[in-house]
């Protein structure tokens, strides 16, 4: 006989076992939460509007250990950019020596209960909790047999588009030849980065527009435009069809956000500004943007971009599926998440890394992206295996 549910309400201890008793699930437990922090090269330095060009990306692996042997993971960044406060240091302290301990000694099976239980451990960090609930829908996807989007409700799309991101290169000429090569590989979206110069700024875009006519070409500030530069500068590009702007101004300026879409006829798309729900709605209660943007570590993986997708849709918003510059782990993640979501999706930057940005991958058979777009898998789990050389390799933990 089951033991009744106690008096009190539910408990995490009752909510495990209700799940175990309604599913007959394996009585597995996690019995490790492994941190491998590692850099990865870019192909080429990797230069955005805030900052300067980067050599490499600072990524982070959680690899979760069963006691059945089998292990889930999943990807996060030390972005450290506008939006990302956290290194390495904090994210692996954060992990080892709080959240670690809601998950060890659970069931797999148990994602929403700890992602629950992750919260009450500690506010907001949505980077550090991405990796822990992307191996977990990995893990319980690989011991039950099914891909992550069979647990996220079923496959309903065969691939995904991936958009091409136009980093700032020092001419004009090695931005469009960059589109070029993009265009030979089957892309047909571009996001511009944008937000230093808005003479040659103008200039490229005109440049694309006339030689990709039908291109969806968006633009992407990364926050570091001031109100006036920005209604200037998207005035300036609205006559060349842009598809959406994606944040012009401080993450923290809303209002700023609104009064340009109220400005300007380019959709304005909100990054930065986004990390949680509550964010989502502040963003749809001022009308700020049309478009939103996740990131797997930005906005807390799997999990919790899905919340985001079902608020954004209810608000008749875009959904423009993205990432930090990823390996092939983190590009699953939002491969699955979009196969299992039933309704439009924009050709996103999510791809960023597989795209040809990082110049090493940390799985056997890297994602890849043909005619511009990525195949879902319908391997166990996320689909990806670790390549222990690669990691031994990129790790900088010994
Ligand atoms: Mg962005």
């Amino acid at each position: 006989m089951n033991d009744p549910l106690p008096p009190g309400g539910v408990t995490q201890a009752s909510r495990e076992a209700l799940a175990a008793r309604a599913s007959a699930l394996p009585p597995i437990r996690i019995t490790r939460v492994e941190t491998i922090p590692i850099r990865v090269p870019f192909r080429v330095p990797f230069k955005i509007a805030s900052g300067g060009a980067r050599p490499s990306s600072e990524n982070l692996l959680v690899r979760l250990h069963t006691d059945a042997g089998v292990t889930g993971v999943g990807e996060t960044q030390a972005w450290r950019r506008l939006g990302s406060s956290e290194t390495i240091g904090s994210l692996t302290a954060a992990i080892d020596g709080l959240l670690a301990p809601q998950v060890v000694g659970r069931s797999p099976f148990a994602i929403a209960a700890i992602m629950h239980d992750l919260d009450a451990a500690l506010y907001h960090s949505y980077y550090a909790k991405a990796p822990i609930g992307d191996a977990l829908y990995d893990l319980a996807g690989k011991l039950l047999g099914v891909p992550v989007h069979t647990l996220l409700g079923g496959r309903c799309r065969d691939e995904l588009g991936a958009c091409a991101v136009l980093t700032i290169k020092p001419t004009l000429e090695e931005t469009v030849a960059g589109a070029e090569e993009f265009a030979a590989r089957g892309f047909t979206s571009f996001t511009i980065k944008i937000g230093i110069d808005p003479g040659s700024e103008v200039k490229l875009v005109r440049r694309l527009r006339e030689r990709f006519p039908e291109a969806i070409l968006r633009v992407d500030a990364n926050a570091s435009l001031g109100f006036d530069a920005a209604l200037a500068l998207l005035r300036r590009i609205e006559p060349f069809d842009i598809d959406a702007a994606e944040q012009p101004v401080a993450p923290d300026d809303i209002e700023g956000l609104a009064e340009l879409a109220r400005r300007v006829a380019i959709p304005i798309m909100a990054d930065e500004s986004l990390s949680s729900p509550q964010d989502l709605l502040a963003i749809i209660a001022r009308r700020a943007a049309t478009v939103l943007q996740t990131k797997v570590a930005k906005n807390g993986g799997i999990f919790n971009m899905r919340k985001l997708w079902t608020i954004a849709d209810a608000a008749g918003m875009r959904i423009y599926p993205g990432n930090h510059p990823s390996t092939s782990v983190a590009t699953a993640s939002v491969l699955h998440l979009a196969a299992a979501w039933p309704g439009e999706l924009l050709h996103g930057p999510f791809a960023v890394g597989v795209t040809g940005a990082f110049a090493a991958d940390v799985v056997e058979a890297p994602l890849r992206v043909d005619n511009g777009a990525v195949r879902v898998s319908d391997q166990p789990g996320l689909g990806v295996t670790l390549d222990e050389d690669a990691i031994a390799t990129l790790r900088i933990d010994r």
